[in-house]
Parts: C-alpha cells; structure tokens; sequence
C-alpha cells in the first residue's frame, strides 16, 4: 500500500490526479519543467521537484530525471496521466524495477497495445469485432500486397503498427495506387516510429468514434462504464466529447462492452483503458486501445458516478474493484469542451499570460482547469488549458446547460477556442446528435455556419 504518488504531469491532469490522491489521503510530489515553476499543481503539491528545462525532452519526457525525483522524495508510486510518458512500456518497467508501482496496465500489456497489428490480433482472438482486414503485419512482395487489397476491397486503409497520433497511415482507392503508398507509408513508418511493419484494413467512409471504458482490478474483476462519442475531431484532435454515444442501441453497446470485459481479462489487463472504436452503419469495428487515462474522462464519470482516477489508485494499490457490473448504471447526458489556448480562426497556438479568467459554474457544470488569473501559458506544451464538463437529465438538457457556460466563460490576455464551441453548440448537424468524425471538418470548412 503506497503513500505517496509522484505524478509526472503538468497542467489540468496533474491537478485532477492530485485531487483524488488528496481525497484517499496520498501524499503528492509534483514534477516540473522550469517554465512550470509558478504553477497551481506546483504550489498545491505536498512536495514539487525541478526537473530539468521547458523543453519536453528534458523534463516531463526526461525519464532518468524523473525516476531521481522518486527516489529523492521518497514516492512509492508513479502517476503518468496521458500523453508524456503515459503508454511508454520502458518508462513503466523502469518505475517497477525501482520498486514502486506504476499506476496503469503492466509493461507487458502498454507494448502490445502499442502494436497495432498485435493489439488487433489480441482483440480478434477475444472475440472483439475489429475492421476487417489481416491481423498480422503486411509481407514484402508485391503480389501477395495485391492479393491482401483485392480480399478487402477498396477502399483499404495502410496503416503503420507502431503509429500514433494520427500520422503513418494512408487511403488507397484501388489497386493501382497500393504499392506506391506502401511503400512511402513504410519508409514513413521507419523514420517516425522506428519500425516499417505495416498492415491494411478497410477504409471506412464515413464513421462515428465510439469508445468503451474499462477498469480492471488485479483479482480478475473488469467493468465497463459506458460509451462515448468523440466524433468532433480536426485533424484527428477531439474537441469535444460526450457519453453516452447518441443514438446507438444499448442493447449494441452492452455486447460490445461485455466483449471489451472479456478481452481484458484474456489479457489480465490492470487499470484503466479505453477500447477505441469505428462505428459504421450500426457495427463497431476495434481501431485501438489506449493504455491510458484519456482527456475525455470526466464524461464518463459524469453518467456513472464513478471516481475513475481514484479507482486507478485503488487498483494499483491492489484493492478490489468496489462495484460490479450490475451496480453500474448511467445516468442523463454529459458533455466536454476542450477549451484550447489557441486561435479560434488559424488554429494557431495563443501561450501568454491570462488576465482575466472567469469561470462558468452552476448545477451540472464541472470545470477542470489549472488556470488561474495572472497565470502564464507557456509555448513548449499541448494548448488544452482547461475542459468544461456539463451534466444533464438528458442530452438536451447537458448542451442547455453547456450554452448557458461557454456564455459566461470569459479569458482575456490569450486567444481561446470557447468561441469555436459556441459556435458547434448552433451547429444543427451536431445539435441533432450521431454526426461522423469528417462533420468538424466539413463544417469549419463551409464556413462553420450553424
Ligand atoms: P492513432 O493511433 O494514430 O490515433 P488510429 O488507428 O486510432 O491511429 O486512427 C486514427 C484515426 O484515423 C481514426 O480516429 C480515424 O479517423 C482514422 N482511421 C483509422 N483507421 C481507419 C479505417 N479503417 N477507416 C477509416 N478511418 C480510419
């Protein structure tokens, strides 16, 4: 049973993972770059070590600096929040050998995950639907290529097995086009992630993102909590998201929540996860699972009450899962603007520092934010600096009162996109709910007319 969590993030998840270790009686050791040396995570923590420059590379990636900040404070347990080094199945072992708990999945299952080809062949062998295509890597000659594409059918989607943040991948209409984009997407794939091994799926034309949230315990125990609908994306970013997933049949989600269990405990899964999913013409089709906390949390915790953070401590502290899965109900409609320090025009980032910072408040508006007034956003770190959450009874009621937030949101000093969301709260497409991941796009792109 630890004592004290060294949690290796900054900005609003550093803060929400204080809060829960807070609330269970953990002692907290904040880490930060010197750019971050004023900030509220900082000044919150029991204890808060420097750990290197602004730059990622030399502080919040900086794996040997941080392991050094564990031992110097005396953490007997590593938070990784999202991003960072959040899915780094090295840092994780590293954190392990040293004798301290990771808090997140083992090694073992972040480096399967972190293989596309092999997670699919781990979620097919479990009986979770996946899109259709080989599950094993592509072979070099070209017939046996042509072969994998003409069994698809186009369109086919080439996509690299160590890839990420939406780059590696690429759509070929027919098979004249196959070869060329594997070969650029392997050479691609062997510069940015330091593996060629590719593979094809079906290119699916116009689907929703859905996903299923999981927590496991290490006594065999796994829920799932409910769905989301992550839809609204640019450039592969979510911006906003929500749970449950409008206009899906429960009865669907149920079977593919049960299949997300079962995986998990196939794999002895430890924490929590999220299954990531394709959803087109009523079926899922498995993309990827994050071995991770996700930005898009709260909206979960919103429609089933449940702490996820503190379950995340409560597991790697060995503890039992304290509910199963009949107890598990949701409840109403929730919401989530990523509010960005960026322009709601060009997209481009606005650091600075905040002059005027009000917040939106109320019954069912949850606001998870490290901002405060007078506080400066720094350049060298992902532009989320806060996301506002809204319960409702009922979808409409959680985008009523979502309207009625983004309205009294206020940040002067750096650009935001509060006017973008806004502007996506008058949009009738997505008011309607059910809209495909390309509608963001399409919409901005029309002059984001309501
Ligand atoms: P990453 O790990 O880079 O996020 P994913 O496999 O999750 O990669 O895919 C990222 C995005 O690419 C998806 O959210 C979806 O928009 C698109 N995509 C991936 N696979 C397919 C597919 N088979 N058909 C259509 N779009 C896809």
């Amino acid at each position: 049973m630890f004592e004290k969590v060294l949690i290796a993030n900054r900005g609003e998840i550093a803060l929400r993972i204080q809060r829960a270790c807070r609330e269970l009686g953990l002692k907290t050791v904040a880490i930060h770059s010197e750019a971050d040396a004023d900030a509220r995570h900082v000044r919150l923590a029991d204890e808060a070590l420097c750990i290197g420059p602004a730059a990622p590379g030399l502080s919040y990636l900086n794996r040997s600096a941080i392991l050094l900040a564990a031992h110097v404070s005396g953490a007997q347990a590593v938070h990784p929040g999202y991003g960072f080094l959040s899915e780094n199945a090295d840092f994780a072992e590293q954190v392990e050998a040293a004798g301290m708990s990771f808090i997140g999945p083992e090694p073992e299952s972040i480096r399967i995950m972190g293989d596309k080809v092999a997670a699919k062949r781990a979620m097919r062998a479990a009986g979770v639907p996946c899109v259709p295509g080989p599950d094993s890597g592509l072979p070099d000659d070209a017939a046996s290529i042509l072969k994998i594409g003409e069994d698809i059918g186009y369109p086919v989607i080439v996509k690299a097995a160590g890839g990420g943040g939406g780059r590696g991948m690429r759509v070929v209409k027919s098979a004249n086009e196959l070869l060329d984009a594997v070969n650029v997407t392997r050479e691609e794939a062997r510069r940015a992630f330091g593996k060629p091994e590719l593979y094809i799926e079906k290119f699916l034309g116009h689907p929703r993102h859905v996903e299923i949230q999981v927590l496991c315990d290490t006594h065999g125990n796994a829920l799932w909590l409910g769905s989301r609908d992550c839809s609204l994306q640019r450039r592969h970013q979510k911006l906003l998201e929500e749970a449950p997933a409008p206009g899906i049949d429960p009865e669907l989600i149920r079977q593919v929540g049960e299949r997300c269990v079962q995986a998990c405990q196939q794999i002895r899964y430890r924490g929590a996860g999220t299954f990531e999913f394709l959803f087109e013409n009523g079926q899922f089709y498995f993309i990827e699972m994050n071995t991770r906390l996700q930005v898009e949390h709260p909206v979960t915790e919103m429609t089933s009450g449940i702490d996820i953070v503190r379950e995340q401590l409560r597991i790697a502290q060995g503890q039992r899962l304290s509910l199963q899965q009949a107890d598990i109900v949701t409840r109403g409609h929730a919401l989530e603007c990523r509010i960005n320090a960026e322009d709601p025009f060009t997209f481009l980032p606005s650091p600075g520092r905040v002059s005027t910072w009000e917040l939106p408040g109320g019954n069912g508006v949850r606001v998870d934010s490290h901002l405060s007034a007078g506080a400066q956003v720094p350049p060298y770190y992902d532009s989320l600096i806060g996301k506002i959450i809204t319960h409702g009874a009922s979808r409409a009621e959680a985008l009523g009162r979502m309207r009625v937030a983004l309205a009294e949101m206020r940040v002067e000093g750096i650009k935001t996109n509060v006017e973008l969301h806004r502007a996506i709260l008058g949009d009738d497409g997505f008011c309607a709910g059910g809209v495909d991941i390309h509608h963001l796009e399409r919409w901005l792109a029309a002059g984001r007319t309501a």
